[in-house]
């Protein structure tokens, strides 16, 4: 349903917040206003216009970063620890500016926004306690007086590349982790969030003068893929970190590998929940409605595809068409407001033609997929979740529409159910909703799901930062965040160091 309850913030009153979180955090909104329009899918309209970094500006951020590398590496990590530390206590301070600045930028309901700055302090803490626990194994040697060892060292510039939709929680998760790790960092922001990384470079900029970090040490580029392409191709930059569409990943991931570089690679996902016979309805209800249409359908690990079992199907279903008939769509702003704006028009075009194919392909729309219009915002683009019957599996579900539409598929066996559940490219995440232990176990096992994040008895989207985050196929490979993501910041050396005063060779051979 429609907020009717508060009145909908106007462009000059959202520009005002955006200002004063910008100088708040120590952006002064002068130096870095030129012509690229920045608007905001609350209204749609211009709420400021940045300066955009030319290719010079680019390569003088590279070449700076790769020189404070060379004192930067030499720090021990846990002192580079200090300035993650001070970086997530400003995070802290700052929390409701970023939140702000999330919300204005990208359309996030107010608590999520709150929620991406959370996890941006939550990393720093993970970093600050992995700063003192970058270990190497040490191996027994074959030979004797010898000992094995492997030590980890930086890679050198960190490129990050990252999307419109967490416009600072999967940057954040890369930064904390590269710092520790003793690499630099350049950042190219989605086009649609110059502001909020702004913001949050020039906290981070304060963490680095406040413990006497080297200068040179993070950069933010303001551009559109062209400043990204930059990175991909400059060989200085050891890792490329990118975060986006299936489409980014297959145009840079082969010119990346072209130099040897390395690839961390966060791509599109097409998530699935499986319900089984034996579920609480009740429960997966409210996991199912928070995944599907949350952040209006725009998380990577949004739930796109219910998987539910023949049996219990007219149960739940219907509930979940009346739960989305409560969800408030709104302005992002206002309190009860769970479904924000799409992030423009495009994004609203992409649902409406998923929509018209599922319909071709069988589907019956059940309920949503109409534009919401807001009176005073006619370029703004608010719309129902979606949630879609379709008589079988179909092109039209094996492919990400970054909007809320929720397709239900039915089924009879979970050995069925499984294999509905990975007939698509992507391999982010999934979840099974049981209260059978074989069935969540069969799920989880080799033969089961096969994306990089597989939950029981919670929805697909929300993970914390102490998992391992990232998914296979034609999501990437990547992981990022916590576990051991940070070994993907560094290189392995492996030592073998003689101590015996002879020289015997390994596997016996003889030599000289
Ligand atoms: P996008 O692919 O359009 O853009 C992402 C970033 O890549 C932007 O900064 C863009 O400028 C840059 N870019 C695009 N093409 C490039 C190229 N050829 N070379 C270099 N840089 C390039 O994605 P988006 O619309 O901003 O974000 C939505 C997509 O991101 C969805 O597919 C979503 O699933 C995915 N995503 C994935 C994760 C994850 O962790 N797996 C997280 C968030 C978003």
């Amino acid at each position: 349903m429609t907020d009717t309850t508060t009145t909908f913030p106007t462009t000059a009153e959202i520009t005002a917040d955006v200002l004063r979180a910008l100088k708040a955090t120590g952006v002064d909104p002068d130096a870095v206003a030129g012509d690229t329009e920045v608007r905001t899918p609350i209204t749609g309209d211009v709420i400021f216009r940045v300066r955009t970094s030319t290719r010079d500006d680019i390569d003088t951020a590279v070449a700076t970063a790769a020189e404070a590398f060379t004192t930067w590496r030499d720090i021990p990590a846990p002192v580079r620890g200090q300035l993650v530390k001070r970086w997530g206590q400003l995070l802290t301070e700052h929390k409701e500016d970023l939140g702000a600045l999330v919300t204005a930028e990208v359309g996030k309901v107010t608590s999520e926004a709150l929620g991406e700055v959370q996890e941006m302090i939550d990393i720093t803490d993970l970093a600050v306690g992995q700063s003192r626990q970058l270990y190497g194994k040490t191996m027994p040697s074959e030979r004797p007086g010898h000992r094995l060892a492997e030590t980890w060292h930086p890679l050198g510039v960190v490129g990050v590349i990252s999307a419109f939709n967490f416009p600072v929680a999967v940057y954040s998760w890369n930064t904390a982790l590269a710092l520790i790790c003793g690499n630099s960092v350049v950042w190219k922001p989605a086009e649609a969030t110059p502001l909020t990384a702004l913001a949050t470079d020039a906290l981070l900029a304060r963490a680095a003068e406040d413990v006497g970090a080297p200068a040179g040490l993070h950069h933010v580029v303001i551009s559109d893929r062209t400043g990204g392409e930059q990175l991909v191709n400059d060989t200085r930059v050891a890792l490329v970190s990118a975060t986006g569409s299936v489409r980014m990943g297959r145009e840079i991931a082969p010119q990346i590998a072209a130099r040897f570089g390395r690839a961390l690679l966060e791509l599109g996902g097409n998530n699935g929940a499986v319900v089984t016979a034996s579920a609480d309805l009740d429960l997966a209800l409210r996991g199912i409605v928070f995944s599907a249409a949350g952040t209006a359908g725009q998380r990577c690990t949004t739930l796109r595809r219910l998987i539910v079992h023949a049996d219990v199907a007219d149960h739940l279903v219907p509930r979940i068409v009346d739960a989305y008939g409560t969800l408030t769509i709104g302005a992002p702003t206002n309190d009860g407001v769970l479904v924000g704006p799409l992030i423009d028009r495009q994004s609203f075009e992409n649902q409406q033609a998923a929509l018209a194919q599922a319909q071709q392909e069988g589907g019956e729309v059940l309920y949503g997929g109409d534009r919401v219009l807001i009176d005073d915002a006619p370029d703004a683009y608010y719309v129902q979740p979606a949630v879609v019957q379709m008589p079988e599996q179909s092109d039209v579900v094996q492919a990400e529409t970054f909007a809320p539409i929720l397709y239900v598929l039915t089924y009879q066996t979970l050995e069925e159910a499984i294999a509905l559940h990975n007939a698509v490219p992507q391999g982010l995440s999934s979840a099974i909703f049981t209260n059978d232990q074989a069935e969540a176990e069969t799920f989880l096992s080799a033969g089961g799901s096969d994306c990089g994040i597989v939950n029981v008895n919670i929805g697909t989207s929300g993970a914390e930062i102490g998992g391992a985050f990232g998914g296979e196929k034609e999501t990437g490979g990547g992981r990022e965040s916590g576990s051991d993501s940070w070994k993907t910041y560094m290189r392995q050396a492996t030592n073998t160091i003689n101590f015996s005063g002879e020289l015997p060779l390994a596997q016996g051979v003889k030599f000289l």
